[in-house]
């Protein structure tokens, strides 16, 4: 059986249009591609602009 490639949103992506309780197919959990793509999820340290729905304004949201 083919390999299915499993390909997650960016970070900006997930965090920012997917749903609370959207589901992803990861495939095969023993593939690191997908592995990986996990981790920089998880652990993704950078910095996101966008716009907050509070105060109107955009904004730049920082993992640090
Ligand atoms: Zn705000």
């Amino acid at each position: 059986m083919p390999k299915e490639e499993v390909i997650l949103p960016s970070p900006e992506e997930f965090f920012l249009s997917k749903g609370l309780y959207e589901k992803f197919s990861l495939g095969d959990e023993d593939d690191i591609d997908v592995s990986k793509q996990i981790l920089d999820l998880e652990f993704f340290h950078g910095a996101i602009r966008t716009y907050c729905t509070d105060c109107k304004t955009e904004s730049t949201f920082r993992t640090d």
